[in-house]
């Protein structure tokens, strides 16, 4: 049965790149009926964070993405946490020593700095595996002085390391190519990447790995790892890049690239899942709109694409768009509700009369709205009072002063008794009066808008009136022209 695992550090916050291989490997497990694991790979002490964990969890939640092992719910193959599994590691560096597979290294951090810089003259790279020669009785005596050590993993001094990606095919490195025998078990006891990924992934029985593609280089090292052990690799499958849309890897400098960023900025869960599925797969030429529950069906690693995805931005709005129109008026009134909040359109802890309005305003911006933080500019010409605005504005260039003065005093009048009219009366009124002012309704009804919600760009104008109450219209053109 196929398990897979999402196996983030705790070191920073989840990004696309990462979200797009948890869901890939959650897809892949549920469209396989297997198990998706989390696993956090929490032993670089110093690049630990606490929040970036807590985003882990947030993200995930947010999203709907639940995974069947991991913190919170256990399993057989716990802990998940790599941090909680030290003695394991260890444990098996031992063992690859007394295979003859690793060794023990006194060097000192000196040594090495002394290394590192006389490779700048010409030198191999790298480690000059000085103590792979250390005969046992001067291995027993030092160990018995306490000397500080790690352990080092013995890459063949010849020969090739193979494996097979599903994606990239057969690839081969030659063994002097590879670190000249990296770190297994630091001084400290933590054990490096390398042998942590690799002991779990064996122990917690992964049969494969879907992960970036930044990984490769790291790949055949970890191949010799298993075969050092000897067992059998998983099957690897590195994922392509995501880039921005100038080719280079997706960075903050294309927009927001943190996954609880996208939601702070108004992006839908389904809309995000479903766009970020499209990176590096297709179902088939056409279809685009996939439900959660979609993609645990229809996902399979044999549609994965070779290339490398560009993230757009204006496609992931175009999809938030669509989602966000789904939307009944209530559901839609409950997601925007944080936003209006946080915007202080309405209190923190909003009263009856506050929601009841916003719920009446969403049928007027539900056409509009990019991403749900759009509420907040779009309705606070209804919800704090007016916003300053030019005079200029009031004037169309294709008008003047004393037109646009004459217009909106018609206007106040036709304003008395809006709210008892239906709205095809006042349209047909507002019509009427632009004929018997020989200007076209476009043109009164530009001087209103501006009057009313401060800017030339507003949800639909005669809603708007009805949802601001004649009165207040009233005194807004008032104020426009005295
Ligand atoms: N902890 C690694 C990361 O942060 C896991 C890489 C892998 O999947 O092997 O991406």
């Amino acid at each position: 049965a196929v398990r897979v695992r999402y196996a983030p550090s705790p070191t920073g916050l989840q990004h696309i790149g990462g979200l797009r291989t948890a869901l890939f490997n959650y897809f892949f497990a549920r469209s396989a009926g297997g198990t998706f694991i989390l696993r956090i790979e929490d032993t670089d002490r110093e690049r630990y964070d606490e929040r970036a964990l807590e985003d882990i969890f947030d993200t995930f939640r947010w999203l709907g993405i639940d995974w069947d092992e991991g913190p919170g719910k256990g399993g057989d193959f716990g802990p998940y946490f790599q941090s909680e599994r030290r003695e394991l590691y260890e444990e098996h560096a031992r063992r690859l020593v007394d295979m003859g597979m690793a060794y023990y290294c006194f060097c000192t951090p000196e040594r090495l700095e002394k290394l590192r810089q006389e490779r700048g003259k010409g030198k191999a790279s790298g480690y000059d595996r000085h103590c792979r020669n250390l005969s046992q009785s001067e291995v027993d005596s030092m160990l018995a002085e306490g000397r500080p050590y790690v352990i080092r993993l013995k890459v063949p001094l010849e020969g090739e390391t193979f494996f097979s990606d599903v994606l990239l095919g057969d690839v081969s490195y030659a063994n002097t190519d590879i670190n000249p025998d990296p770190v297994l078990l630091k001084s400290d006891g933590f054990p490096t990447y390398h042998l942590a990924n690799v002991v779990d992934d064996h122990l917690m029985e992964i049969t494969h790995i879907l992960r970036a593609q930044e990984w490769i280089p790291s790949t055949p090292l970890h191949v010799l790892i298993y075969k050092a052990f000897g067992w059998e690799p998983p099957v690897y499958c590195h994922l392509p890049m995501v880039l921005g849309e100038d080719g280079q890897k997706l960075s903050k400098r294309h927009g927001a690239t943190s996954v609880l960023e996208f939601r702070k900025q108004g992006y839908l869960a389904e809309a995000l899942v479903n766009y970020v599925s499209l990176l590096g797969w297709s179902y088939d030429d056409s279809t685009e709109f996939f439900s959660r529950e979609d993609l645990e069906r229809v996902f399979s690693i044999e549609r994965l694409n070779k290339s490398p995805a560009v993230f757009d931005y204006k496609k992931l709005d175009w999809f938030n768009g669509v989602y966000i129109r789904k939307k009944t008026d209530e559901e839609l009134f409950e997601l925007l509700l944080p936003y209006a909040i946080d915007y202080g359109l309405v209190s923190k802890e909003p009263s009856d009369e506050e929601k009841k309005k916003l719920l009446g305003a969403v049928p007027i911006i539900k056409e509009r709205l990019r991403v749900l933080s759009d509420v907040g500019p779009m309705l606070e010409f209804l919800f704090k009072g007016l916003p300053e605005y030019e005079p200029s504005m009031l004037i169309h260039k294709k008008s003047d002063k004393q037109k646009t003065l004459s217009a909106l005093e018609a206007i106040k009048g036709f304003l008395h008794g809006y709210e008892g009219r239906s709205h095809d009366e006042n349209e047909n009124g507002f019509r009427e009066l632009a004929d018997s002012l020989g200007i076209k309704l476009g043109l009164l009804l530009m001087p209103l808008r501006v009057a009313i919600t401060g800017s030339t760009v507003s949800p639909p104008l005669l809603e708007s009136i009805y949802l601001m109450g004649e009165d207040e219209a009233i005194r807004r053109v008032d104020a426009a022209y005295t």
